[in-house]
């Protein structure tokens, strides 16, 4: 492939809801976008599942879809690969055949196992070699879950049969014709199986589930060689050169490269990411240590924290409550709000995340007075993921305080929820920190191309990255400080009620 004709880098994102396609070009902007929308099965209650074979079908057909007008492979430097996390796959190492659907991210069917393993006090084991917490969300008890009810899984797994891999490393073995059985720091870091100092699976944590280590993928670094694509898929070898999990892709498409650099995602639910370097801080608030990035043989830990609600709240007014048509009318609802108003809602629907982690937890409304109305509801749903993100930020500073570091002074947002204005203007006012949004909001996919173009030389090393990320908006802070520390007094009050704390 000539080096010159390579005039673009393709992305593969792909998520809990759909699989996407981008091409990126030189400046990092998105040139064409290809989707496909994902098939979600739920067997039982709290069982979630995804066809790995459909999920490879549609990557193949949006990629397919990009090389038209002219495109054909040799323009492509590299392809790059960001996905739903945790998700497990179990296949057949000579067949390429899934053994089952996908267990999702989402799926709770291992909760007996977890609770059973923190009954026996492995909590703080998995916490300190893993930087993670039990719970189903990870892919180890997905896998273990797998070996013991797919009939023979686990003699074919001891014999060396069996490949499991998260998104990424199903989507690698099938582009590259069933040759490269891997996958990258970050997405290993998610496994719970993955010691995340020594950056090699866990022996001890193995044992607990008797998972063989002929089942797992190599783990490479997220700039690396990943191998090439068959030739029969796209007409030429294009090299696989970038992966990371969604969240790590989006916090290099961010250009996080420095300790104290965060981003948020706000989509559904939130994803909340700070840098902490290469030192792994250990959270004394139940956040999760995890890999931010691994580039030449060099790690970069983050800081992570969820809001299980976000965008979802938005939902949930027009879906359940009716108070607005679409999601785009909360910004002129909010705004309509009586400012003055101290209605608070704790949108506690599925339980509370970090750093209170109450999963029984249920939601409710407080302060309201007669003429408090739609637009105050609205207003406090807004609020409320403001609040949250002011939890994750401080609990995150707390942390890396103590650990030496300086607490996030800054924050970068994307996502579907920050087209609107108010409520970013609201989040800086109750951050009291300025916020950021970028141009290109793809940050997911855009992370992707950037680890990519970083390792075949189409983007210089994350200077350049850096260098290319461009500000659409800046975000600073207007409220005043006593307004501020009361309105977020109130909250901290009405969470207090919620937990019972
Ligand atoms: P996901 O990737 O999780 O599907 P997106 O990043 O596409 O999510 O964001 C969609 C979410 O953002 C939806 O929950 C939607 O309600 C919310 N959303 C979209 N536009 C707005 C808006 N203008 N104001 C508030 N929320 C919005």
């Amino acid at each position: 492939m000539a080096a010159e004709e390579a005039r673009y880098i393709l992305a593969i994102d792909q998520g809990t809801t759909s699989t996407r396609a981008l091409l990126f070009d030189k400046s990092g902007s998105p040139m064409r976008v290809r989707q496909r929308e994902l098939t979600q099965h739920f067997p039982q209650d709290g069982w979630v599942e995804h066809d790995a074979g459909e999920i490879w079908e549609a990557t193949l057909a949006v990629c397919r879809g990009l090389l038209t007008g002219g495109t054909v492979a040799a323009n492509i430097a590299a392809i790059g690969i960001t996905n739903q996390r945790e998700t497990t796959v179990l296949w057949d190492r000579a067949s390429g055949e899934p053994l089952h659907h996908a267990i999702v991210w989402q799926d709770r069917r291992t909760a007996g196992i977890c609770s059973g393993l923190k009954a026996e006090g492995k909590e703080p084991i998995v916490q300190e070699k893993t930087g993670l917490l039990l719970d189903p969300y990870f892919s180890g008890t997905k896998l273990a879950w797998l070996l013991d009810n797919v009939p023979g899984a686990r003699p074919r797994a001891e014999a060396g049969e069996l490949c499991f891999g998260t998104i990424d490393s199903w989507l690698i073995y099938k582009l590259t014709g069933g040759k490269r059985h891997v996958t990258d720091a970050t997405n290993a870091s998610r496994t719970m199986l993955f010691n995340i100092d020594r950056q090699d699976w866990d022996d001890e944590i193995l044992g607990w589930f008797d998972i063989p280590r002929s089942v797992l993928p190599e783990v490479k670094d997220c700039c690396d060689d990943f191998g090439v694509t068959a030739a029969d898929l796209f007409g030429a070898e294009i090299p696989i050169a970038g992966v990371a999990g969604d969240q790590q892709a989006a916090t290099v498409g961010q250009a996080c490269f420095e300790p104290g650099l965060m981003k948020s995602t706000y989509g559904t639910g939130c994803f909340a990411l700070v840098n902490t370097g290469g030192k792994r801080v250990q959270s004394q608030n139940r956040l999760l240590g995890t890999v931010a990035y691994r580039i030449g043989g060099k790690t970069t830990y983050a800081l992570e924290g969820s809001i299980f609600m976000a965008g979802a709240i938005v939902q949930w007014l027009r879906d359940e409550m009716g108070l607005i048509d679409t999601s785009e009318e909360s910004e002129a609802m909010a705004r309509d709000a009586n400012p003055m108003s101290h209605v608070i809602l704790v949108p506690a629907f599925t339980g509370l995340g970090a750093p209170y982690w109450e999963p029984e937890a249920r939601a409710a409304l407080f302060g309201m007075v007669r003429d408090t109305g739609a637009p105050e509801i609205v207003r406090a749903a807004l609020e409320s993921v403001s609040f949250q993100t002011r939890d994750l930020m401080d609990a995150m500073g707390e942390d890396m305080r103590e650990a030496g570091l300086t607490a996030p002074k800054a924050l970068r947002v994307d996502g579907g929820m920050v087209m609107n204005d108010w409520f970013v203007q609201n989040m800086t006012d109750i951050l009291g920190r300025p916020v950021e949004r970028p141009e290109v909001t793809e940050t997911t996919a855009l992370g992707a191309a950037y680890l990519a173009g970083m390792q075949v030389g189409f983007y210089g090393g994350t200077k350049d990255v850096a260098d290319h990320w461009r500000c659409e908006k800046a975000f600073a802070p207007e409220m005043a400080e006593e307004e501020r520390n009361a309105r977020y007094g109130r909250w901290q009050g009405a969470v207090k009620r919620v937990i019972g704390g």
